[in-house]
């Protein structure tokens, strides 16, 4: 079988290997596979592997062959959470499993899905019903762990909601306030991510220089009630805090590594600020996100810019940080 791995720092190698053998696990054969910032950090080197390690963590594929015992079949269209856990530490005891101590995320620690035949246990895969298109799948992972993420509030009809950062999570993010009825402000630079945030349900979208009034107009000057910060640098995430209202809430989804340049501290004592940090999503949140997506209540496909191949992988990481793109995908 054809897969895409990496050999080294920024080395990809486009690998004939034997297809693996199912045993008590699901084999799939991978239909539609996402790429993301992860991806291409653990391609530069950025989030270290042991090499060789075939790439990916984002997959739509159709059932080889499935343990009797298993609700699969041959056939069947399927999601795989890609986050393996132990099931016995304090974490996955605690029902945090998507915190697990002993974790392994599909393309980093263990073999992804970048691959024409792809190994999962049935407690890690999902049926995805054919309502939802195959464009349309290939953000499920994704849209699962903006459904987790959006777990850690509550959500209130009416309440003002602002997402800094319209990329592939800010975009689904608009989305998923939209349909809890809030009213959503989406800021960034793009101007045409702009445009596509107020198509799918922003009622307000400004450049982050305008986003002070904008949200003051709206908020009669109080603020909005959440932030959601989806960009994951330092002055975004202090924009965020400077941007809340007071008894505000921020959501830190964009991966911070670091910064120098300091956050707003007084302000976080001062509203009494609660800063959430969601990571990954639990089972639930996946079905949750499935199900979403089948009642057709989002607008997934156009979040979608870019369709490659499999052989087109270098290109895809190249595209995943382009300014003309949102969701890259390739076709296995
Ligand atoms: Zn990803
Ligand atoms: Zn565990």
């Amino acid at each position: 079988m054809k897969a895409v791995r990496v050999t080294g720092p920024s080395t990809l190698e486009i690998a004939d290997l034997p297809a693996p053998d199912p045993g008590d696990q699901v084999l799939i054969k991978p239909i539609t596979v996402g790429v993301c910032g992860t991806d291409v950090k653990v391609f530069t080197g950025a989030i270290p592997v042991d090499y060789p390690r075939i790439l990916g963590h984002e997959v739509i594929g159709e059932v080889v062959a499935a343990p009797t015992a298993s609700a699969f079949k041959a056939g069947d269209r399927v999601l795989l959470d890609p986050a393996s856990s132990c099931g016995h530490c304090d974490l996955c005891e605690r029902g945090r499993p998507h915190l697990c101590r002993n974790a392994g995320l599909m393309g980093r620690e263990i073999d992804g899905v970048f691959a024409e035949y792809v190994l999962a246990p049935a407690s890690a895969v999902l049926a995805v019903p054919d309502t939802i298109s195959a464009k349309a799948s290939g953000l499920l992972q994704v849209l699962g762990t903006c459904v987790h993420a959006l777990t850690s509030v509550t959500l209130v009809p009416g309440q003002v909601v602002a997402v800094i950062g319209l990329g592939v999570a800010g975009q689904l993010m608009v989305q998923l306030l939209k349909d809890h009825g809030v009213t959503v402000v989406g800021i960034t630079r793009s101007e045409w991510k702009r445009d596509l945030a107020a198509r799918n349900g922003a009622t307000v979208v400004a450049a982050p220089d305008d986003a002070e009034s904008a949200l003051a107009e709206l908020t009669a000057g109080r603020g909005p009630d959440l932030v959601i910060e989806a960009v994951g640098y330092e002055k975004t995430l202090a924009q965020s805090i400077e941007l809340v209202g007071i008894g505000g809430e921020v959501i830190v989804f964009g991966t911070l590594t670091g910064g120098s340049e300091g956050l707003p501290y007084y302000q976080l004592y001062y509203k009494e600020l609660t800063l959430y940090n969601p990571r990954a999503a639990l089972f639930g949140d996946y079905a949750a996100g499935i199900e979403l997506a089948a009642s057709g209540r989002l607008a997934l496909e156009s979040i979608v810019t870019h369709e490659l191949t499999l052989d087109e992988a270098a290109r895809a990481f190249d595209l995943v940080h382009d300014p003309s793109s949102l969701k890259v995908l390739m076709h296995v």
